[in-house]
């Protein structure tokens, strides 16, 4: 079956004396912008895997008893957002059968499986309703069982891993880190008490008093056991990190190729600014992903920032079925304005990324009723022209707006006065890298990573992005 797309975090310890599983559980929370659909903690006292998943937030996964009952001083945990084809429980990771040889969780997204799958009928081995990762974990698990150590099953089996993948494998006594040789997905590794961490982010470094050492390098395979870490290069780094971290995924607490979120998200919104200079009262974010841009914004321009937004915390996309029209109420649910930030005013609202439109049409709305005299929506981001294959829960290209509609036409569809994207040039520049270690497909359509057959789900004839304002 075609392997399904996710956007995930994952957070391993290795430490002795550690209670590892209870460490991995807060590493866990910390990561819950990554996924909130299932979590899963697999852990080890050097005899036997242990695993507790489910469907569902962190807070709602676990209990003290389930925590307590994952012995040992090494686990990995995992949470996950499927897309709809792949709701619930069913596919939570970390993947285990009992009696397998290892436990892995995976951020990122195969966009074929081909491979494997051909491999694994040639052994004999059931894929019937296999995602992409459960498929790998096979894989892994067949070279075990064949008497091969875990870094020699990851050698084997990594011709067969065509895509973008961030794993955390755990057997009995070891812990392995795996990052493609494109590093399109964020893993970093840490040290706590001696031993070892691995987290999707940094900022879930810093909630268990880990210090951050540095980024798994694209293409490296780390292993933790007795003796330490070893290092392993296995294929040449050819970094493409998904500049979509940057923009809207990854916690403004964490660092991404040694730059802080926050502070690019900033420059982000300086460099829109520059750009789209517009006459306004105030300036006010999306909460929460809007607000270092709408604070550069402001900066920039000498235009007060004003919340005017506010975010239920609470109200997760968990608790909503995903169909168009709850959507649009999902808006709502989350964010209430506060009318005395905008009666009368000139209002600039800056988000991150326009996706399906739904988002930007409401809040347009909500802002109006509010009693905004003008609404101007400011995006620190180009328009999303091309879907994501790596691991990220963009829909399919048809429901990507600005791959159906060019910018007036998005600008009158969401009802604002005026509608700025910000240019692709402004966006690398804001990152302070050079454009060649990003992944930038979801601006450009350059798929770094062969997405083989999906190619097929394409159109390359998109709307004009070169008129970035109206
Ligand atoms: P929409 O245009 O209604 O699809 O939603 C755009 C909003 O969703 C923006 O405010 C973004 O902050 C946020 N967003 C961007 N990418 C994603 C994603 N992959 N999953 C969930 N929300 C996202």
């Amino acid at each position: 079956m075609a392997s399904l797309g996710e956007k995930c975090g994952v957070f391993g310890v290795y430490s002795k004396g550690l209670d590892a599983a209870r460490l991995v559980y807060f590493g866990l929370w910390a990561l819950q912008h990554r996924g909130q659909e299932t979590s899963g903690i697999a852990a080890s006292d050097g005899k036997v895997i242990r695993v507790h998943k489910g469907g569902g937030l962190v807070s709602q996964v676990y209990n003290e008893k389930d925590v307590k009952a994952l012995l040992g001083s090494l686990a990995i945990g995992h949470n996950r957002y499927g897309t709809s084809g792949s709701r619930g429980p069913f596919h939570a990771q970390p993947v285990f059968e009992k009696a397998d040889f290892l436990a892995l969780a995976h951020n990122g997204n195969l966009p074929s499986t081909k491979k494997l799958e051909k491999f694994l009928k040639l052994k004999d081995t059931s894929t019937k309703e296999c995602n992409d990762s459960e498929l790998m974990q096979k894989a892994l698990n067949y070279f075990m069982s064949e008497g091969l150590s875990i870094e020699e099953a990851v050698k084997r089996a990594w011709p067969l891993f065509t895509g973008v993948f961030c794993l955390l494998l755990l057997t009995r006594d070891k812990m392995v880190a795996l990052r493609d040789a494109y590093g399109v997905r964020p893993l970093s590794v840490g040290q706590l008490n001696g031993g070892y961490v691995f987290s999707s982010e940094t900022c879930a470094f810093d909630t268990i008093g880990a210090a951050f050492l540095r980024d798994v390098a694209p293409g490296e395979m780390l292993v933790v056991d007795r003796k330490g870490l070893t290092s392993y290069g296995l294929e040449e780094s050819r970094q493409k990190l998904d500049i979509f971290e940057f923009i809207y995924f990854a916690r403004p607490d964490s660092l991404l190729l040694g730059k802080r979120v926050s502070e690019v998200r900033r420059r982000l919104g300086i460099n829109l600014a520059k750009e789209h200079p517009i006459s306004a009262d105030i300036v006010v974010p999306v909460p929460d992903s809007g607000i270092p841009a709408a604070l550069g914004y402001s900066q920039e321009l000498g235009i007060p920032f004003d919340q005017g937004l506010i975010k239920n915390r609470y109200i997760h996309r968990t608790f909503i079925s995903p169909g168009q029209r709850l959507r649009s109420l999902d808006v709502q649910l989350k964010l209430n304005p506060i009318p005395e930030a905008f009666q009368g005013k000139r209002v600039v609202v800056v988000d991150d990324s326009i996706i399906r439109g739904t988002t930007s049409k409401r809040l347009i709305e909500i802002v109006r009723r509010a009693g905004a005299r003008e609404v101007h929506l400011a995006i620190s981001s180009p328009p999303a022209r091309f879907p994501d294959f790596y691991g990220i829960d963009t829909p399919r290209q048809k429901a990507l707006i600005a791959a159906r509609m060019s910018v007036p036409q998005i600008k009158k569809h969401i009802g604002a006065d005026s509608l700025s994207y910000l240019s692709y040039k402004g966006m690398i520049s804001a990152t302070g890298l050079p454009e060649e270690l990003f992944c930038t497909s979801q601006f450009t359509g350059d798929y770094p990573v062969d997405i083989a057959e999906r190619s097929l789900e394409i159109s390359r004839k998109v709307p004009d992005a070169r008129l970035l304002t109206v």
